[in-house]
């Protein structure tokens, strides 16, 4: 059973304040979760979860995040920008970026960030734009083929634009060597939301046995082996959720078992998750504003892709509780689904839910990552605002919905400008 973090009488009363649709994001959850992340690792001294900005990109939430502990992984130039304005100078950042422009390497440096690079040929690349190579540096790693796990879920190496091969690893890191680089990272990102415990350890294995194999053939000792993303989340009622102390566990077994031996046990073990972070303390709130029967039963409500465009993007799978009803049959049908023009807008399809009536307030599970971040305007459709419910109750709003004023500022030097900004404004 999946249940929401707000009841229908407190969803009512924030949306007196706040119109839906609106994302809530419970920070009491997000606290917890990362102080069990940091207990499931607290035997590796050196840990450090770097949060995946882009999993949630809103300045309130890096702040709880970096004072539990967290830094930040970045892979853009404005990610970089709100890392460094919420940290101050204090965060910790990972660059782990791809097919990445000048000047977000000349960013990351500026910032002190940990580069994590995605190709052989950006060490040249870098060491061109910046003057010289910094004194630490990451190499992302990718083994080709297939990645499989014993519960059937797999992904495709072997397809990913990402990382370097074994052999320009090996290579990389004798060149990084030879300017001057003094601390190594290990990085790979083989698989995405794995609801499973085996993940990280089986990454773990191969990554913990690809450094020992490095320092031989090599002489460079890894400083930290970066887990990355992919932890994932039970979406569905019937998933059961991953257990980051058992987590925590695998990668210990593996860590003891091939990197204490090979004289490599002062390695530091790093995190950049993001979905698991704050995935499940986020919800989007949005009402039933429509009904229609025609060869299928619709609920059209004031959300749309917009919000939230994983089941348009990916089909994916996000529960749904209609707010008052948590414990009606769930003896109706039906589509929900926003206002693009795009048949895909479907937050779900042949749901079992409960009778739902205009006005109902429905309650979208897990939008946290990857949820209003994935955010866009096709339409001229308009983001709406995150709210945060403090552990005492209370909520505030830390990003406001976008207003037409907002969708029209780009278009400022052009002829009807004007013109707009005044029907924008109610002028
Ligand atoms: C997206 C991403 C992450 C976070 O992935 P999750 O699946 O949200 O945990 C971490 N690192 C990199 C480089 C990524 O691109």
């Amino acid at each position: 059973m999946k249940k929401p973090f707000i009841t229908k009488e407190q969803a009512e009363e924030i949306a007196k304040s706040y119109p839906t649709p609106f994302h809530i994001y419970d920070e009491k959850g997000i606290r917890e979760n990362m102080r069990r992340v940091r207990e499931a690792f607290a035997w590796n001294p050196g840990f450090c979860e770097y949060f995946a900005v882009k999993a949630l990109p809103n300045p309130a939430i890096l702040q709880i995040l970096m004072e539990e502990g967290a830094g930040f992984d970045c892979s853009s130039l404005t990610e970089l920008m709100l890392a460094h304005a919420v940290g101050d100078g204090k965060e910790r950042i990972m660059f782990s970026s791809n097919e990445t422009p000048a000047e977000e390497y000349r960013m990351a440096a500026e910032f002190g960030a940990v580069i994590n690079l995605d190709d052989i040929t950006h060490i040249d690349y870098l060491k061109k734009v910046n003057g010289s190579l910094p004194k630490t540096l990451s190499l992302r790693y990718n083994p080709g083929g297939v990645f499989q796990m014993s519960n059937g879920i797999m992904d495709n190496p072997g397809d990913a634009k990402y990382g370097l091969t074994k052999e320009q690893l090996i290579e990389g890191y004798r060149i990084l060597k030879e300017n001057g680089v003094e601390h190594f990272g290990l990085h790979a990102f083989l698989a995405s939301n794995t609801v499973t415990n085996e993940y990280y350890p089986m990454l773990a294995g191969q990554l913990f046995a690809l450094a020992v194999e490095v320092q031989e053939q090599t002489g460079v000792a890894i400083d930290f082996i970066n887990l990355s993303g992919g932890v994932g989340i039970a979406y569905r009622p019937d998933q059961e959720g991953n257990d980051i102390m058992a987590i925590g566990e695998g990668v210990k077994r593996e860590f003891e078992r091939i990197l204490v031996p090979a004289g490599l046990g002062d390695t530091a073990v790093y995190a950049e998750m993001g979905r698991f972070m704050t995935g499940p303390y986020g919800a989007l709130v949005t009402r039933a504003i429509h009904e229609k029967h025609i060869y299928k039963e619709y609920i059209g409500v004031d959300a749309c892709a917009v919000n939230l465009m994983r089941p348009a993007m990916y089909g994916a799978y996000h529960h749904i509780t209609v707010l008052g009803r948590e414990d009606a049959p769930c003896d109706h049908t039906y589509d929900v689904v926003g206002s693009l023009c795009e048949n895909n807008d479907k937050f779900a399809i042949d749901r079992q839910l409960p009778e739902i009536s205009i006005g109902d307030l429905i309650y979208i599970h897990d939008t946290g990552a990857h949820g209003s971040a994935m955010g866009y305007n096709y339409n001229g459709k308009l983001k709406c605002a995150e709210l945060l419910l403090a552990p005492d109750g209370s909520v505030t709003q830390i990003r406001r919905a976008q207003t037409p004023a907002d969708y029209f500022s780009t278009l400022d030097g052009q002829p009807v400008y004007e013109k707009l900004l005044a029907l924008a404004e109610g002028r």
